[in-house]
């Protein structure tokens, strides 16, 4: 499967996607921020030759505080990864954006399976349990503050692939934010089940509202 996973994510960067979240990939194999892609070659740009590298470059954002969650804007700049293989470039991304490659693989081949928000919330156990309280329009206004792309709290790159429930899409972000294909030059972050962030959040706005 890993191989097969790397033979696609070839195949995605010789049809031009280059960009994943907050990263380039500049010929073979460059590895930077986007934002440092135009940086020339005697731009103070750390470098470093082994994929490990993404892994500590991915802990902490450029104000030194750590990122819990991967797939938030927050990624620090000043850094360059020059890898040898297709292998090692597969193996920083998944540093960078843990599981992401399989994700797009598996939604490419029709095989990733998609969770609604409540049967999230209803599997929940123990001091989580109380997240199936949330109404639906309580987790529609969350999900807008918490999982845009462009920042807040803490703000998430990822595409939503589910609805709060079945036939109940979340109405408060864009429709581009559920479009895997909204940018084509990019392979995109797709998310397929809430995150436990998310869900700690709904707990936390569960235990905040006023009792009925
Ligand atoms: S639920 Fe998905 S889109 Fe929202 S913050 Fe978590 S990973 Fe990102």
């Amino acid at each position: 499967m890993s191989r097969s996973i790397t033979q696609g994510l070839a195949a995605w960067l010789a049809a031009g996607e280059t960009r994943i979240g907050e990263l380039v990939v500049l010929g073979q194999y460059e590895l930077r921020h986007h934002l440092d892609a135009g940086a020339g070659p005697n731009a103070p740009l750390a470098s470093y030759p082994l994929p490990e590298a993404a892994r500590d470059i991915a802990l902490y954002d450029a104000g030194g505080n750590y990122r819990p969650l991967k797939t938030a804007p927050t990624l620090r700049r000043g850094w360059r990864l020059t890898l040898s293989t297709i292998g090692q470039l597969h193996e920083a991304l998944d540093f960078f954006y843990p599981a992401m490659l399989a994700a797009r693989f598996a939604f490419q081949q029709g095989r990733l399976a998609v969770t609604p928000l409540r049967d999230t919330l209803n599997r929940q156990s123990g001091m989580y349990a109380v997240t199936r309280k949330i109404t639906d329009p309580q987790a529609d206004a969350l999900i807008g503050s918490f999982c845009r792309s462009e920042g807040g709290s803490p703000g998430c790159l990822k595409t939503i692939l589910w609805p709060i429930a079945p036939g109940l899409p979340v109405a408060s972000l864009s429709p581009e934010k559920f479009d895997p294909y909204s940018s084509r030059t990019g392979i995109p972050l797709l998310c397929a089940e809430a995150c436990n962030l998310l869900v700690a959040r709904v707990r936390e706005a569960v235990k905040q509202s006023p009792a009925p």
